[in-house]
């Protein structure tokens, strides 16, 4: 068995947690005859696989060494989204008189119970990946525990052997560690510790500018943290599109975040408890900021150690992870991988979306592809900035000509009378087409936005259908309309406007 999380603090909820996910009482199954599917890890893409192939009747053994759920409940989506609603109300609290509501006082905030709140709803939540639920509802045998491979079809887990006709490794990521000089020393949070704070920090570095950085510092800083926030690239989110980075980059520095952009670091040394980041800029300079504590968010590092890859021919690099092809299918073919082990998007729907194509190809024909995929994205800042399909400058790499239609949101009307008129929606089309290509939202629910348009790329409908499509009055989705409008206006050309003039005269 492997040894019981502690799961802090030791709360009524994290309790709750820890029975749904990772109860101490459980008693691992005794493996009886050969699997149709051994899934080592119980994240997103594990869960997915296991109940999938479980519903499909195939015999199904999942093991979890750590927590039920993965990083997506316990330590990333769940509860970082939890903590960005509170700061999110926070934030709309302190405009709210000028949206006509007096408050009672500068809107005081309570980190303790915002985070307690968060330990709330990741309980709750919990039940839905439970081990009892898996075992009970779903039919698949749930093993807690550390597993690797011993030979070319067996897996071994808590001194048990588990015999398969195909494995699945959906063993996930962890927060990558920089190398900076007297950062370990100095101590700091990653995912894995952040949600375990009940204190809020006085002040907070987050290292890293990425989706996870930013989100974090933004919630922080609304949450009442001093924040400072450093990039080596000179500006935050850099792999979005740049015209959504800059309207982020520019509410963070109205917010008061601190951003140290174009700098490396360069040392953290403690002084008299502190915690002083050095760090060198691309213009010559320097900057010391001192801090309480330190979030580092600067990629993701994939959990390929102690597995037994090499004894069953799985190979491997500790940057990529497992190594697939289109199938999801290691360099041992009855072993497959799924989710952020092997993926280039690390994502909870990328994983869901992997497992599908997994139970598909290890159970079934081998017939579903990875890059049949279209995939969009959601950092959920505020604004929120959402993508789906190529970026402009991918389309450029791959020789692709593009016409793009932008709307800013000044004007669509739903933003203005929200007060939420900061992004756009930008959508990308074959050159002298309609078919969409990719688009980028920047907008409030912009992740909720975005699926109109991967709905419309799914099933190949083109941007000019979009205009057809009545879209109620007012939302900030009659922003994707009016793109269309735009697209269907270079259709118009000179000889049609003008036989549609000559017509009209014949009417009059
Ligand atoms: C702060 C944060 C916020 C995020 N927010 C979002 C978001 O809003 N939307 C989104 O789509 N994605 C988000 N993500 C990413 C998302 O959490 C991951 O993409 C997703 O969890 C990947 O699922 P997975 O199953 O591949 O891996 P994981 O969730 O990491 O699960 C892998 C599991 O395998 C177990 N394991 C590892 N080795 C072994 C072994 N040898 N034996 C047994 N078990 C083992 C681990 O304990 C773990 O439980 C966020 C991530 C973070 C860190």
């Amino acid at each position: 068995m492997s040894t019981l999380p502690d799961v802090l603090p030791r709360d009524e909820y994290n309790q709750t947690l820890v029975s749904n996910v990772h109860p101490p009482d459980w008693k691992n199954p005794e493996p009886s005859g050969r699997y149709n599917l051994v899934v080592i890890g119980a994240g997103s893409a594990g869960l997915i696989t296991a109940a999938v192939a479980a519903g499909l009747g195939a015999k199904v053994a999942l093991i979890e060494r750590h927590l039920l759920g993965g990083d997506c409940l316990n330590v990333g989506c769940v509860p970082s989204k939890g903590l960005i609603r509170g700061s999110r109300m926070v934030a709309e609290a302190r405009r709210a008189a000028e949206l006509g509501l007096r408050p009672p006082g500068d809107a005081d905030v309570d980190f303790g119970e915002a985070m307690r709140r968060v330990r709330r709803v990741r309980a709750r939540i919990s039940h839905e990946d439970s081990a009892a639920r898996y075992r009970d509802e779903l039919g698949v045998e749930v093993y807690l525990g550390d597993a690797r491979f011993t030979g070319s079809d067996t897996v071994e887990v808590d001194g048990k052997t588990l015999r398969f006709k195909k494995a699945v490794i959906a063993t996930g990521a962890r927060a990558a560690a920089p190398p900076i000089p007297g950062l370990a020393e100095a101590g700091y949070l990653d995912n894995e510790t952040l949600f375990n704070l009940t204190e809020r920090p006085g002040r907070f570095g987050v290292i890293g500018t990425g989706p996870i950085g930013c989100e974090m510092a933004q919630a922080f800083r609304r949450l009442g943290s001093r924040v400072t926030a450093f990039d080596v690239s000179d500006h935050i989110l850099p792999r979005e599109d740049a015209d959504a980075a800059e309207i982020v980059q520019a509410r963070f520095r109205e917010e008061g975040i601190d951003l140290v952009l174009g700098c490396s670091l360069q040392e953290v040394e403690v002084r008299s408890g502190e915690k002083v980041i050095h760090s060198a800029c691309a213009d010559g300079g320097s900057r010391q900021v001192t801090v309480d504590e330190i979030l580092v968010g600067v990629g993701r590092a994939p959990n390929v150690e102690g597995l037994g890859l090499e004894t069953v021919g799985v190979e491997y690099d500790a940057r990529r992870g497992v190594h697939v092809n289109d199938y999801l299918q290691t360099s041992n073919p009855r072993i497959y991988a799924a989710g952020d082990v092997c993926m280039r998007r690390k994502f909870t729907h990328a994983a869901d979306a992997a497992a599908k194509i997994v139970v598909q190809n290890a159970l079934f024909l081998r017939t579903a592809r990875l890059s049949s995929l279209v995939m969009p994205w959601c950092t959920f800042t505020d604004p929120e900035v959402a993508h789906v399909g190529l970026y402009a400058h991918e389309a450029a790499e791959q020789g692709i000509e593009l016409d793009t239609y932008k709307v800013p949101l000044a004007e669509v009307n739903r933003a203005v009378t929200d007060g939420e008129d900061e992004g756009f929606v930008k959508i990308h089309t074959k050159r002298g087409a309609d078919k969409i290509l990719g688009a980028n939202i920047v907008a409030t629910h912009a992740g909720e936005m975005i699926s109109e348009i991967t709905l419309a790329m799914v099933a190949g409908v083109g941007l000019g259908k979009i205009l057809g499509v009545i879209h109620p009055y007012p939302t900030q989705a009659e922003g994707i309309k009016r793109a269309a409008g735009a697209y269907t206006r270079t259709r118009a050309t000179p000889f049609v406007k003008k036989a549609l003039s000559r017509w009209m005269a014949l009417r009059r």
